[in-house]
């Protein structure tokens, strides 16, 4: 195996677990070439001179931290949990979660007062504390490192404090949502010097345009229909053109050829209209990336 280039910026990312594929889908889609991370513990990059690491997500911190590494993608649950000395640089839109404190199905917890002399168990303790602490609750908080619904069937804790992406988890577990800690997804976190430094920067700066592309592009679509001439004009201000000016090409027919890029929610709203004014195919395309 090739050993780390010490010039090259290092990125910490989870070595297994629920961020891995959609981060590693990240890095690619932004234009990074390197080998699949199986049974790896870091690669390279073929066409940016940045090393990948593969770690357990809850080191990421301390490795940003302590400049083993410059940067680090893992969830804000564990920034929130930990709070080490880092900066956050980007929010990266994969990776939703919540933070719930939960109870059984049967409970008579009802509302956060009801929480008082209770026991929550969680592997979010800080986090759960400073949540009960901003609401003047005072709870026992027990620290599990996994299996944390399995608790209150144990007779361990009254209530929990946990992850959860879909409430699928809570059902099977006979429990119900109390109230909600905080939403939590995947981000980009860098180190403190290595942004204060002019040559990583450098670096960090192309990277960062690159991710932001990705971003970017991923909320829009590229459009393209065939309107009858005579509606243009109507058509052409149900297009709410964000970005990109509607570009009206290629008139055959009576028709002509529109092109816009659009936010795919507005797509949805505006659909109905559209089919109503004459457009019967609306040709949807991804856009890679939008750089600016
Ligand atoms: P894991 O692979 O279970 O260690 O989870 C890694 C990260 O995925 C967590 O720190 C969260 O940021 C995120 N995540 C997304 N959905 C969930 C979920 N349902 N439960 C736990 N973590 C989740």
């Amino acid at each position: 195996m090739t050993a780390i280039n010490n010039k090259n910026l290092k990125l910490a990312m989870q070595k297994e677990g629920r961020l891995t594929e959609e981060t590693l889908e990240f890095l690619r889609k932004s234009g990074l070439e390197f080998e699949s991370y199986n049974q790896r513990l870091f690669s390279t990059c073929r066409n940016f001179p940045l090393e990948i690491l593969y770690v357990r997500d809850d080191d990421i911190p301390d490795y940003v931290a302590s400049g083993t590494v410059d940067l680090g993608i893992l969830g804000q649950n564990i920034l929130s949990e930990e709070r080490p000395k880092v900066k956050k640089l980007l929010n990266l839109r994969f990776g939703f979660c919540t933070l719930f404190i939960a109870v059984p199905k049967e409970s008579q917890i009802n509302n956060l007062s009801d929480l008082n002399g209770k026991t929550i168990a969680t592997t979010y303790p800080n986090s759960t504390q400073n949540f009960l602490l901003k609401n003047k609750v005072e709870a026992k908080i027990v620290t599990i490192s996994g299996s944390v619904e399995i608790t209150p069937a144990l007779g361990v804790a009254d209530a929990i404090s946990d992850l959860l992406s879909t409430g699928s988890t809570l059902a099977l577990n006979d429990l119900r949502p109390l109230t909600k800690v905080y939403d939590s997804e995947a981000i980009l976190i860098a180190n403190e010097e290595s942004v204060a430094s002019k040559n990583k920067m450098m670096l960090l700066n192309n990277l960062l345009t690159r991710f932001k592309g990705v971003l970017s592009a991923k909320n829009y679509k590229y459009i393209l229909m065939s309107a009858p001439e005579e509606k243009l004009t109507k058509i052409k201000k149900m297009l709410p053109s964000l970005i990109f000016p509607t570009l009206a090409t290629i008139s055959k027919n009576g028709f002509t050829t529109l092109q816009t890029v659009i936010k795919e929610d507005v797509l949805w709203d505006i659909t109905g209209k559209l089919k109503a004014a004459g457009i019967s195919q609306i040709f949807v395309l991804p856009i890679e990336k939008i750089i600016s």
